[in-house]
Formats: structure tokens, C-alpha cells, sequence
């Protein structure tokens, strides 16, 4: 088929580009999906050391609670020769107190905050049943009920619930742990459903955390991307989208820099915010008050990648790191036991994750702040570990990821102002599931509406 006459053209091949492609050939469609890099997924690329291990911080849910899920059933769809390893329960460690507490799967109130308790910094004594109670109703919402919640702020619900000021704080606490910020970033920015969908999938066991083999790149998108190849959707790999063609006000189509136009039916937008004003011909209402949103909780995150010749952790589970008042302090990835593949022979490897807000990072002292500040952490927990790392690889970048988590202003799936134009990203909303998960879905509940429109059409 020439690329001119195809259903649906699907700009990124991230996550949720490579989703919104596959689902669209479940509806029946013909899309042609545009990579601008030389092969899809690129921001799941892992850093390599040593011989043959890689580092990642991307640990996919699998949404069982969702058939599936988006990646998992976008596998299926396209016959992909996707694997990965299921992780371990999570793990709290409070750094002062030394606390542990494994998080078994907990379905009800009573026994997440059985397991929750050592992040708050004071007995839960007096509060404990009325804390359960507004949990349990977070609980018992489906999902489709939660994502109706992504517009509303967690604080303004449990107020909403009768929840007092301090059982307000103490679901801060809460889901400033579960979103890898600080108790006041959540107070005023977490919606109800960033809480309670990170808190069911990770602590609930409603979702399955993994970790693809060998990694999310190879073992993942690389699949995804092949089996799109081999189902009858066009890959554009190395293309990169200039414009959107709207013609009669109508999207039709996209330009890209090498002068192909690729026309369709619909456009499927799945890149990340900061990309979509260059390719509007101007910036609608509807959209910028999502991006000014997303830009003002653009934050920084910092990951180390420590390749060590003994196991100086003895972590076997990803961890989270909390201060004595609730503050996330870092993830840790022991990847040679939650992902075996990913570890060569006779090495260890850690992986370790901190989140900024814009102000944190230049509080701590920029990259270079952000990377001593894991090292440091890594160090005070396992003495020895600097001494017996072999390679150390960082990374830092600018992240969007906590943005779905919040109750702002987000993309609409359907432009209200360009008919044909959708926006499929994880900057859109309704999505369901978290992180990889839930850009996928963005692309996967964007296809199964625009098969609907355009069947209706
Ligand atoms: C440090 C970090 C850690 C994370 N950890 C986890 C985790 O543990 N678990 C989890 O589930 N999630 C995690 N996430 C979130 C997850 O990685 C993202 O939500 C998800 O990858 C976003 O996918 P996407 O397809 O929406 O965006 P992207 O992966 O950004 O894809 C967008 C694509 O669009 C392309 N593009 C942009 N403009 C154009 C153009 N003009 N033409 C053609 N192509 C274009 C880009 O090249 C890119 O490939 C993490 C994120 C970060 C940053």
C-alpha cells in the first residue's frame, strides 16, 4: 500500500506510538507509524557495562487487571517475541531507622498500611481506622472509576471523604513514596488516581512490575517494532515529522523533513509535550494549557549504574529509600536479581534512581549534585560499595514522567480543534496503568477510539 493512503499515520514510536500502532491493526486499520531515530523506542535504551550488562531503570508493569495490559496484548497483536522476568515484591528501607518491610501484595487498606506504616514518621495509632476507611473506598473504585479521577486533586478527595488534615498528610506521605517526590510535591500536585493507580499496582499487586529480557529496548520495543514490520504497518525509522498537514482545517496527513508527505484518514500524536507546538501550525488553547502545566512540574532524574565485582547491597528486591519524614530518597534496582539477564557473569550490578523538582536539583547541585547524592546514599547503606564498583555510568535528564500522576491540565485525546487529530502520548488523557504501562494505554485507547470515529465516519 503507498504510504499516501493509509487509515491512521502515528508520529513517535515510543511506548505509546508503538501500542497506538498495533491496537490500530487489532480495529482492522492500516497506520503507518514514523520513528524519527534510527530504531523505535529510543528512550528505552539501557546503559551498557562491562562485557554485556545493561543498566535500566524502566521496569514495565504488565496490567493483569487489564487483560494484559497495552505492551503485553500490542505483543500478542503482532506476534512479537517479547519475554521478561516478573519482579520480586517491593522493598521500603527508612535510612534512619534502618526499618524494612517487604511489600507483600496487599489488597485492602488493612494490610497496605500494615505494610506502609515505617514510611510515616509517627504512629498511625489514632488514625488508623479512619485512614482505612478513605483507602478502601480508593480501593474499591474499578479503574475505569479512577481514570475518571485524573483531573482531581488527592488532597481536595480525601478532604472530600471527611479525612482531616493529618490523614491528609499521612496520604501524602504515602504517595510522595509511591511517586518518587516529596509528601509537599504530592499534597500539591498528585491527582487520586496517581495515588491510588500507583498504590494498586505496585503495592496491591493489581499490576506486575518487570522486566523485559534483556532489556526494554531489545527485549521490548525492538519486538514491537519488528512484528509492526511483519504485520502490514509501514515503520518509518530515521524519519523525522515537520508538520502536521491540516487542510480545510481538517488533519489529513504529515510532512516530513525529507520532503514525503505521508497522508491519512487520522494523525496519532505520541510524542513527548515538548515536541507538539512544532508540529502545529499554531498552538491551540487546548494544548497549551497542558504544556505550560507539564513544564512547570518539569523536573530532573538522576540514575546511577554501578557494575560491582561482589555483592556489596545484598538488596535482592528494588527498593525504595525514604528519610525519617517520608521523603523518597531513591529507587535501587539490584538488576543482577530482579533481572538476571541483564547481569553478566560474576558481577553485581545496581542501578539507582532519584527524582528533582526544578528547584531540588538546583538546591543539590545540578547533575553533578543529583549523582553524588545517589553515590553518596548507596555508600552510607552498603559500605565498601564505591570500593567495588568496576564501571560507573550516570545519566540525568529532564522528566515528564510524574506528569500523568497529576491532577493538571492534560492533552485531550481527541483535538476539539483539528478533527482528525488525536493525541496519543502519556502527556494525554484518559490513560489507564502507570509509566510504560500507561503510555501504552494512551496509544491503546486512542486506537480503539479512532477506529471508532472513523468507522462512524
Ligand atoms: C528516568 C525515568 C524512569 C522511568 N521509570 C519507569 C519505570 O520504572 N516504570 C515505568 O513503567 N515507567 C517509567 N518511566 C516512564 C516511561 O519511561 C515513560 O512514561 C514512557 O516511556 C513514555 O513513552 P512515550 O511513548 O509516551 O514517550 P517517548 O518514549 O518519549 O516516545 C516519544 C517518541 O516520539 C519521537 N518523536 C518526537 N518528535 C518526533 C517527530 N517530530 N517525528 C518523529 N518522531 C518524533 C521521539 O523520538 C520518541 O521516540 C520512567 C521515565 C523516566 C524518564
Amino acid at each position: 500500500m503507498p504510504s499516501n493512503d493509509v487509515d491512521v499515520v502515528v508520529v513517535g514510536a515510543g511506548v505509546s506510538g508503538l501500542c497506538c500502532a498495533a491496537h490500530l491493526l487489532h480495529e482492522g486499520l492500516t497506520p503507518t507509524l514514523i520513528a524519527e531515530t534510527p530504531e523505535v523506542g529510543w528512550a528505552l535504551r539501557s546503559a551498557n557495562l562491562g562485557k554485556s550488562s545493561k543498566g535500566f531503570v524502566q521496569h514495565p508493569m504488565m496490567q493483569q487487571n487489564l487483560g494484559g495490559g497495552s505492551w503485553f496484548n500490542a505483543a500478542r497483536i503482532v506476534n512479537a517475541d517479547v519475554t521478561y522476568h516478573i519482579g520480586p515484591a517491593l522493598h521500603l528501607l527508612n535510612k534512619e531507622t534502618g526499618a524494612r518491610a517487604e511489600l507483600k501484595a496487599c489488597p485492602s487498606a488493612s494490610a497496605i498500611l500494615g505494610v506502609l506504616a515505617p514510611l510515616v514518621p509517627f504512629p498511625l495509632d489514632d488514625m488508623r481506622s479512619e485512614l482505612e476507611r478513605v483507602l478502601n473506598l480508593g480501593l474499591m473504585m474499578t479503574w475505569d472509576e479512577m481514570a475518571a479521577l485524573q483531573r482531581t486533586p488527592l488532597v481536595q478527595w480525601v478532604g472530600e471523604q471527611g479525612g482531616n488534615e493529618v490523614l491528609t498528610m499521612i496520604m501524602c506521605v504515602l504517595a510522595a513514596n509511591l511517586t518518587e517526590t516529596t509528601p509537599a510535591v504530592a499534597a500539591e500536585y498528585v491527582s487520586v488516581y496517581g495515588m491510588m493507580a500507583m498504590l494498586r499496582g505496585l503495592v496491591s499487586g493489581e499490576a506486575v512490575v518487570t522486566a523485559p529480557c534483556p532489556d526494554p529496548w531489545e527485549g521490548l520495543c525492538v519486538p514491537l517494532g519488528k512484528g509492526l514490520d511483519a504485520s502490514g504497518c509501514e515503520v518509518r525509522r530515521g524519519s523525522k515529522v515537520s508538520q502536521i498537514i491540516i487542510e480545510n482545517g481538517r488533519a489529513v496527513g504529515v510532512a516530513l523533513e525529507n520532503g514525503d508527505e505521508v497522508r491519512a484518514r487520522a494523525v496519532a500524536l505520541a510524542v513527548g509535550n515538548p515536541r507538539i507546538p512544532a508540529l502545529l501550525d499554531k498552538v491551540y488553547d487546548e494544548v497549551s494549557g497542558a504544556l505550560d502545566y507539564a513544564a512547570e512540574l518539569l523536573g530532573h532524574d538522576a540514575c546511577t549504574y554501578s557494575l560491582l565485582d561482589r555483592d556489596a547491597s545484598g538488596l535482592t528486591n528494588m527498593t525504595m529509600v525514604a528519610d525519617a519524614m517520608g521523603n523518597n530518597l531513591a529507587y535501587l534496582f539490584p538488576m543482577n536479581s530482579i533481572a538476571p539477564t541483564s547481569t553478566e557473569e560474576g558481577k553485581w550490578l545496581m542501578c539507582a534512581q532519584a527524582q528533582f523538582s526544578k528547584e531540588a536539583y538546583a538546591e543539590i547541585g545540578g547533575n553533578d549534585g543529583a549523582v553524588k547524592h545517589l553515590l553518596d546514599l548507596q555508600e552510607e547503606l552498603f559500605p565498601g560499595f564505591a570500593d567495588a564498583t568496576v564501571e560507573l555510568k550516570t545519566m540525568t535528564h529532564k522528566h515528564h514522567w510524574l506528569n500523568p500522576l497529576t491532577h493538571g491540565p492534560k492533552l485531550p485525546a481527541q483535538s476539539a480543534d483539528v478533527p482528525g487529530l488525536y493525541f496519543a502520548g502519556d502527556g494525554s488523557a484518559p490513560i489507564q496503568g502507570i509509566g510504560v504501562e500507561g503510555a501504552g494505554q494512551a496509544g491503546a485507547i486512542r486506537a480503539r477510539q479512532i477506529a471508532a470515529d472513523l468507522r462512524a465516519s
